[in-house]
């Protein structure tokens, strides 16, 4: 009944109770005084565990826990004055730890008369999982948590919502992911942010697709579990030491990572950092790529970046590294395709690398490779002949695949086909450039035909074609040929139109000691 129930009259402390119950609070932990007792018999009424600890300094730590653990802030129960001080530790520990948190203290009575609605808590709450996630205090005071108000006069403000998720400037993506693919000895920081944010299963994932060693910190541990084979735990110290690259994934360059500095550190280490607190990036080291987000949703870009951004050279030669046999001959001509290459991939046998030579001619390798191939036969069955061609150079002499396939050579050729000679354009950039002139006129010089199919050549004879986009394929084409004895293989590898080679750097050089 109406009348009945407009009179109906309920406490400061079971409003503040119903304040939290509606924004989620699961568990409060504290040491109960006056005038805050009332509070936590309120809150079990509703459903709320109530904890009652020892000291409030333990409470609030357990209560911080929470929030880590559940991302809705726990609750630290605390009376005035040595209750709230001594929950300062735990607040501070919150808030360095970057977990969210509310305290509640009772003070003093008032001497106002009514307080209105609670819009204290969901500001409270907000301010305690949004953004960077941290600590809150709100002070009760003592005649609120007594008083009795109409229940029709209260309006509890609605559960807040969760954090809205920000992601990384794509632009910034896409820089990560080259910076990350061209390293040498890449190495993923996992922290306690990667663990809040609950980003384990794409993390996992690109650990796997880009091949990455990985060094949990102390709560960043079981985000990708120990015993993973990436995990290089054992060998900290090594790891931060000799890696080029290093992602920070929640993950502060505070004293537990050693400042980010050297000498545990490589002088000119590159970190890509990822935090969702802008305030962070760029703390202590200047960051090669800062990635402004949640992790998990940062993750997930770059993971989405990987599949569609084109290869380029680094990331082409390290996976065919990854599976040269070591007696192979290496074959190679080309621009960037051979001087990158010569970086990358290793010979390990005498008179087994062969390429443009003295006189830099182009148009030698698809012949150096048969003349390999010919020795090959004859002294050492079962060699393979890897060729590695620009798609200019392939183009000098091409039609080789030919005597290729007549003869049945045990050769692999690979076709690194960025449009062009040095640099070409995309298919876009070129449908552009067409749209209102005749090719001659426009077409820059160095530019060949985007996308050509190359591999094409060596179907025409009968041989095995593969046109690759991305490392997965590359792996899976290369694995292919090499497992195939049978017929020769041409694997055409679309990288980015303007990719090139890493700068040189030749401070051995302008050292002032030499
Ligand atoms: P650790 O002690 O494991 O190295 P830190 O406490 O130093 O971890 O770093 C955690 C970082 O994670 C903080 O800088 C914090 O801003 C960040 N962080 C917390 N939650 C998220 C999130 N959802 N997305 C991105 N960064 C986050
Ligand atoms: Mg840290």
């Amino acid at each position: 009944n109406f009348a009945e129930r407009s009179e109906e009259q309920v406490s400061g402390a079971t409003v503040i109770a119903q304040a939290l119950k509606t924004q989620d609070v699961e568990y409060i932990f504290g040491i109960v005084g006056i005038p805050v007792t009332e509070i936590a018999i309120a809150a079990q009424q509703l459903g709320i565990k109530y904890i009652g600890m020892r000291n409030e300094q333990a409470a609030c730590y357990a209560a911080s826990a929470i929030g880590y653990l559940t991302g809705r802030p726990g609750v630290c129960l605390v009376v005035s004055g040595p209750g709230l001080i001594h929950s300062l530790g735990g607040m501070a520990n919150a808030n360095m730890n970057c977990w969210p948190l509310l305290v509640i203290g009772g003070s003093p009575e008032r001497n106002q008369e009514t307080m209105g609605a609670f819009q204290e808590f969901p500001q409270a709450v907000r301010s305690s999982i949004y953004g960077r996630p941290g600590a809150c205090y709100v002070d009760i005071p003592a005649d609120f948590v007594n008083l009795q108000v109409n229940v029709n006069s209260i309006k509890y403000v609605e559960r807040c919502m969760s954090p809205p998720i920000s992601m990384a400037e794509t632009s910034a993506v896409c820089t990560a992911a080259s910076v990350i693919r061209s390293a040498k000895q890449p190495l993923l920081i996992i922290g306690k942010g990667a663990a809040y944010a609950h980003a384990e299963e794409s993390i996992q994932k690109l650990v796997e697709q880009y091949k990455l060693p990985f060094l949990p910190t102390p709560m960043g541990k079981g985000v990708v579990p120990d015993n993973h084979p990436y995990c290089v735990g054992a060998a900290r110290s090594r790891a931060l030491q000799f890696a080029d690259v290093i992602v920070l994934f929640g993950a502060r360059l505070n004293w537990i990572l050693h400042f980010g500095l050297p000498p545990r550190y490589q002088p000119d280490v590159k970190f890509i950092q990822v935090d969702i607190c802008a305030e962070e990036l760029g703390n202590n080291v200047k960051p090669a790529v800062t990635l402004l987000g949640d992790i998990n949703a940062v993750t997930k870009q770059e993971l989405a970046s990987k599949k569609s951004l084109p290869m380029n050279y680094y990331t082409v030669f390290y996976h065919v590294q990854e599976q040269l046999p070591r007696d192979c001959f290496v074959v190679s001509e080309g621009a960037n395709t051979m001087d990158i290459g010569r970086t990358v991939l290793q010979n390990y046998l005498p008179r087994h690398r062969l390429d443009a030579g003295t006189f830099g001619t182009m148009g030698v390798g698809l012949g150096f490779a048969i003349a390999a191939a010919m020795v090959a036969k004859d002294r050492s069955p079962g060699q393979r002949i890897i060729c590695v061609e620009g798609d200019s150079a392939f183009g000098f002499s091409g039609m080789e695949v030919e005597t290729i396939c007549r003869y049945n050579l045990p050769i692999i050729l690979l076709v690194v086909n960025n449009n062009g000679i040095y640099q070409g354009f995309d298919s876009d950039t070129w449908k552009e450039m067409l749209k209102f002139q005749d090719a001659a006129s426009v077409v820059p010089p160095m530019c060949l035909l985007p996308n050509s199919h190359y591999e094409q050549v060596m179907t025409a004879f009968g041989g095995k074609g593969y046109f690759v986009q991305t490392p997965e394929e590359l792996q899976r084409s290369l694995r292919q040929s090499l497992a195939d004895t049978t017929k020769p293989s041409l694997i055409n590898i679309m990288i980015e139109p303007q990719a090139t080679r890493k700068t040189q750097d030749f401070h051995w050089l302008t050292r002032s000691n030499m």
